[in-house]
């Protein structure tokens, strides 16, 4: 594989998962964000998740500092000009997205593969953005990173055979089952899910039933491993509301229509997870 280094912009729930993924394949890894704070909480959680698997006896201590060697951190995008790739795992907005890929395609190698992380945003809109078009491509890994299989390759419009062969051989080396799919609003995974998640916060919003009623009846019910506010809250309230928008406008189908209970929440900072709060109290944990 070609593919050495990578850099890694984001470093929150899908960055420093897809950095940890890759430091333990044996990559050089550098995560960058906009501020100390992000970048620290980035590697605690990276280090939080190779100690549990150190309990779970799946890596051994020398494992974890192997990993942890491969990843530096930065705040300055243009430390990742040398990296093969970037994968660009920053928040759902498609200003602030279409915003880096401009800065790294100034600075990056002529060479260098562009690819996001996004749930929702147009893939060719975003290689419209650069130069290289050809070269822009989505991988679009699953919450929790380390823990789930698949990466969606999302082809823009403009993606070339060669960037889908070489994202398509990183996915499977840092052990992922790489699936294709083309650009349109949300994609394959997220077109499906997020609709769902959306229809059970209009479930909670008029009072049909609690958020743990909720998520028994799917649980129970539907044989669902997590329910959808609780997995609403791991993905993030900010993420679903962003990508349930993206569905709206780019359909204009009314099937689409946000739950008002998004803009609130995300008024509110109950994030989630993420937050301490979203549709449950995680402030104890
Ligand atoms: P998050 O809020 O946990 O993290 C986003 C990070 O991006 C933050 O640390 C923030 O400081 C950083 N950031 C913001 N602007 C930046 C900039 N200009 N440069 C560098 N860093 C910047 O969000 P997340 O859940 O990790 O989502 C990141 C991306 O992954 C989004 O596009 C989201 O749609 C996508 N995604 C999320 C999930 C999920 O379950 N959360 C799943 C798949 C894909």
């Amino acid at each position: 594989m070609n593919i050495k280094t990578i850099g890694v912009v984001g470093a929150g729930t899908m960055g420093n998962g897809i950095v940890q993924v890759c430091a333990t394949a044996g990559l050089k890894v550098i995560m960058q964000d906009i501020g100390d704070a992000q970048v620290e909480r980035g590697l605690t959680t990276i280090a939080g998740s190779l100690d549990r698997l150190i309990k779970k006896e799946k890596i051994s201590e020398q494992d974890k500092q192997a990993t942890l060697a491969n990843i530096s951190t930065t705040m300055d995008l243009a430390d990742l000009a040398d990296t093969d790739i970037v994968i660009e795992a920053a928040t759902e907005n498609e200003a602030i997205k279409l915003d880096i890929f401009k800065q790294l395609d100034q600075l990056c190698q002529p060479q260098a593969i562009l690819a996001s992380n996004t749930s929702s945003i147009s893939l060719t809109r975003i290689a419209g953005a650069t130069q290289r078009a050809d070269q822009v491509i989505g991988m679009h890994f699953m919450n929790p990173v380390p823990v789930m299989a698949l990466v969606e390759v999302i082809r823009a419009l403009q993606t070339s055979d060669a960037s889908f062969q070489a994202v398509h051989e990183l996915s499977e080396f840092i052990g992922k089952i790489p699936i294709e799919a083309k650009d349109s609003p949300g994609f394959v995974a997220n077109r499906i899910i997020v609709p769902m998640i959306n229809e059970a916060a209009y479930v909670y919003y008029e009072g049909l039933a609690s958020a743990e009623g909720i998520d028994e009846i799917m649980k129970l019910g539907m044989a669902h491993t997590m329910g959808p506010l609780m997995l609403a809250d791991l993905i993030g309230i900010d993420v679903i509301y962003a990508v349930i928008k993206v569905l709206h406008e780019g359909f204009g189908d009314s099937k689409y229509r946000p739950c008002p209970i998004w803009q609130q929440m995300v008024d509110a900072g109950y994030l989630g997870r993420k937050s301490g709060r979203g549709f449950y109290n995680y402030a104890d944990k």
